[in-house]
């Protein structure tokens, strides 16, 4: 059987080049970076220079700026919990928004019962924040703002550059979490005016549990791992040495492709879409057709279940998912569509296809052609679909 791989933003195989770049940090040349000796000191230098490649990536003025950490979710966290702890007597609220990560979101939530205040910036019907509402929810007792790159579920690209400058003006921390964005599009600290920003390896072709949080210098931020004096103090515990060097590796390859994966993959990506939407009645798109990253797609089937959908194309050899991997597996609707104000039935019928540099027009086609069949077994064992006879999902309505 076939087996098509259409989940990227869940997670990347690793470029081959990049295990070669590591394989050597994990035996031959397996020194403690912080000895003396010849040995850490070969170390050491692979670190540096990585830190200056991801530094020069991302547009960063000091190599210093870059802190190196164990995932996405740590960044998000140390940003986020490094701030409120740095800032607490200046002021306790913090601006998010309503359909972030839940390493940001559920940070939040930890923040709130510290005593912490946090504004959830609500989003349009596509998924997109104003940046007046961020103005507008600034206050004097506002430390930070984090407003993610790119979403996740569907998609789409927020205003950060637009958002940032305001913050500035202001001179108010910002935070982008850029986990989807960084390797699928150009991301320059500078021209996004953030102060803080949150990358992971194993999103861009890189591998897993490591990842980076940009630190603009002269950023007040407490760290939350002690112990010894890697990082600067800012993240105690050896170094994943093979693993940053994956990650610089990564990035580099990633952004040297940038432009020409980007085209590619918008393509196929439009030419899913339109073909979905074309063959099959009562599915929606979830996220802004043209604001969004190069390879989402993300559908809402009515009265289907998304869970049920996965399996089948499971069955079918096709991975995808319904979602945020972090949201299935339980029975809440995403907190992204719901902020959307897509109403429950429709958020539960909804599958995200995620398109990375190796698929190929082949491999949609294939999925094109199975989906019908697929779609229209479930809709017939459905009773809601029999009921409704095709009306429109009338709970729609927006609650905001
Ligand atoms: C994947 C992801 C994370 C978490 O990164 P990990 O390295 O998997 O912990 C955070 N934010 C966004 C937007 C993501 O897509």
């Amino acid at each position: 059987m076939e087996r098509i791989y259409f989940d990227h933003a869940a997670t990347t195989p690793v470029e081959p080049q990049v295990v070669t770049a590591m394989i050597p940090y994990f035996s031959q040349s397996f020194g403690n970076p912080s000895s003396i000796h010849w040995f850490g000191r070969e170390n050491r230098k692979a670190i540096d220079e990585a830190r200056t490649v991801v530094a020069r990536e991302l547009g960063a003025g000091e190599p210093s700026e870059i802190i190196f950490t164990g995932s996405g979710s740590e960044s998000d966290n140390m940003a986020l919990k490094g701030v409120a702890s740095a800032l607490r007597k200046k002021g306790n609220h913090i601006i998010t928004s309503a359909i972030e990560h839940h390493a940001i979101f559920d940070t939040c939530k930890y923040l709130e019962k510290q005593g912490f205040e946090i504004t959830y910036i609500p989003v349009s019907e596509a998924g997109l924040i104003d940046p007046l509402d961020v103005k507008n929810a600034l206050t004097d007792k506002t430390i930070l703002v984090s407003i993610m790159h790119a979403n996740n579920e569907v998609g789409t690209i927020q205003p950060i550059a637009e958002i940032g400058r305001l913050l500035r003006e202001r001179k108010i921390l910002f935070h982008t979490d850029a986990v989807q964005s960084v390797g699928s599009i150009p991301v320059n600290v500078n021209e996004l005016l953030v102060d803080m920003l949150s990358l992971s390896a194993h999103k861009f072709y890189g591998p897993k549990g490591v990842g980076v949080l940009y630190v603009r210098k002269g950023t007040l931020i407490d760290s939350f791992i002690h112990g010894g004096s890697q990082e600067r103090n800012r993240r105690a515990g050896t170094e994943n040495v093979a693993g940053i060097v994956g990650l610089a590796k990564a990035l580099q390859l990633a952004n040297g492709n940038l432009a020409a994966n980007q085209v590619t993959i918008t393509e196929l990506r439009n030419y899913l879409i339109e073909e979905v939407l074309r063959r099959i009645d009562h599915v929606r798109l979830n996220g802004d057709r043209s604001k969004r990253l190069p390879g989402n797609i993300n559908f809402s089937f009515e009265y289907i279940e998304g869970e049920s959908l996965l399996l089948s194309l499971d069955l079918k050899g096709i991975a995808a998912s319904s979602g945020s991997a972090c949201t299935s597996g339980s029975l809440e609707p995403s907190h992204v569509l719901l902020g959307m104000g897509i109403c429950h039935e429709i958020a539960h019928g909804s599958l995200r296809l995620t398109l990375g540099k190796s698929n190929t027009k082949t491999e949609i086609d294939y999925f094109l052609e199975v989906l019908p069949e697929i779609v229209n077994k479930l809709r017939g064992m459905s009773p809601l679909y029999d009921s409704a006879v095709r009306k429109e999902c009338s709970g729609c309505t927006r609650t905001k």
